[in-house]
């Protein structure tokens, strides 16, 4: 019965309707960005920006002197030279943290100021201490012109009020972050980040720090997955592991959308096995339609979406190198698509050579495990790809791998020095 089914049944018909990976990646565009939070300034590196944030008030708020110096009325020094200084009587002295409201300066008057001192009523520039004499306690000699503005930063020269400091959909930096802090903006508004659930699925899965028995593994991927998923800038939620059984499969998928899982990913049972629930199990869940079963792609032919709502759900192959490749090519750019980026991997692209022949079949597209090293020609070649050979179950030549080289769809493989494109491993937050 069970074999009839596995030979002749609607799954079987339905895995070998395989989409391309672009088709793949356009089902994942009926997805939307999640709703935004505030969150304190610290907190927000790596978050995007919900909306255009504006300038409260000008920045800095006051002009501010560059140099230890005297502030002067650039006028006056017009002139001065080393032969022939110019005579500035010193009225005061700006003290750091006070308006230098208090103090005027006349034509030829000067005030001692500090870096960072707010300039004084009447003074338009800064003369640096090394183009100054003292002559007496109220008298100095300024022997270099300055022109207006100079050794000064201006009032509003960062932003001015009402400017647009930062546009929505930018990923904040450091640089960003000391701006609103600069301006007093201290929370920040951003796209929340999709809690990402992981779920192990396997009657031989033991986790990491148990003892397995003979037959029994330990669990790989709910730690790949789980670190995949912080690298990507979601909230990793895990689940354990889950008998192969359809009633314990779906009721802890119903407990992760329960959660407020945003994405649930179950790894392993997503073929056409007998003891593969995953496709039952999504098309058991309410309101949960089953988008995809089977993509063209090597490894991890046998991947399944469905969505509920605004939710997804990812049936991930179970070997572990499988696993993380699908991660990458699809998981990833959802997380990211998620939280206000672009629905694209983020890794980066780098063309490289192959060092040798890759063989592939059309109508497939290959990630091939690929270790990158320098050219004969040294630095200013390009790199050279060499495969990692190994089955999907294992996960060393991964640990081997800089990056995956992509072998195109229509393509019967690479000759030894062709041109091809390799996504690299070594991400940035983005
Ligand atoms: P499946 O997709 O369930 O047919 O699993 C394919 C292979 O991956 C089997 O050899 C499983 O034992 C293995 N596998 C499944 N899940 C995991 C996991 N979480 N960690 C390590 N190996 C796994
Ligand atoms: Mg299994």
């Amino acid at each position: 019965m069970e074999y009839a089914r596995f030979v002749n049944g609607d799954r079987m018909k339905d895995f070998f309707r395989l989409m391309s990976r672009t088709q793949f990646l356009e089902l994942l565009e009926g997805f939307e960005p999640l709703d935004s939070e505030v969150v304190p300034l610290t907190q927000a590196r790596g978050r995007v920006l919900a909306q255009d944030i504006l300038a409260p008030e000008d920045l800095p708020p006051f002009s501010r002197s560059t140099m230890d110096g005297f502030a002067v009325r650039a006028k006056a020094t017009f002139g001065a030279s080393e032969s022939e200084p110019s005579l500035f009587k010193v009225v005061g002295e700006v003290p750091m943290g006070s308006s230098g409201q208090d103090i005027e300066v006349g034509p030829l008057e000067a005030a001692k100021i500090w870096t960072g001192g707010a300039l004084p009523r009447g003074a338009d520039s800064v003369v640096m201490v090394e183009f100054t004499h003292p002559i007496d306690e109220e008298t100095i000699e300024v022997f270099k012109p300055v022109a207006p503005g100079e050794n000064v930063i201006a009032k509003g020269e960062d932003y001015r009020e009402g400017d647009v400091v930062l546009e929505g959909g930018r990923v904040l930096g450091p640089s960003d972050l000391g701006a609103l802090a600069g301006l007093g903006i201290v929370e920040v508004p951003v796209v929340k980040r999709p809690k990402v659930a992981v779920l192990s699925t396997g009657d031989e899965l033991v986790p990491p720090d148990a003892t397995p028995r003979p037959g029994e593994i330990r669990d790989i991927n709910s730690t790949t997955l789980h670190l995949l998923i912080e690298e990507c800038g979601g909230i990793p939620v895990p689940m354990g592991i889950i008998p192969d059984d359809f009633d314990s499969l779906k009721r802890a998928c119903e407990e992760a959308l329960r959660e407020g899982a945003d994405v649930v990913l179950l790894s392993g049972g997503s073929s056409v096995g007998r003891r593969d629930y995953t496709l039952d199990v999504f098309r058991g869940l309410k309101g949960c339609d089953v988008l995809a079963h089977g993509v063209s792609i090597r490894p991890g032919k046998p991947t399944i979406l469905a969505k509920q709502g605004n939710r997804a759900l990812f049936g991930l192959p179970g070997h572990v190198a499988s696993a993380i490749v699908v991660f990458l090519l699809f998981v990833r750019p959802l997380v990211r698509y998620m939280s206000g980026r672009d629905l694209s991997t983020g890794l980066n692209e780098v063309r490289v050579r192959c060092g040798q022949e890759f063989p592939s079949v059309s109508g497939r597209e290959d990630f091939v495990r690929v270790r990158l090293e320098d050219g004969p020609e040294g630095l200013s070649d390009m790199k050279w790809a060499y495969p990692v050979w190994g089955k999907s179950g294992l996960i060393s030549p991964l640990v081997k791998a800089h990056g995956l080289l992509k072998i195109p769809r229509d393509s019967e493989g690479l000759e030894r020095g062709e041109e091809a494109t390799c996504l690299l491993f070594s991400y940035t937050y983005q």
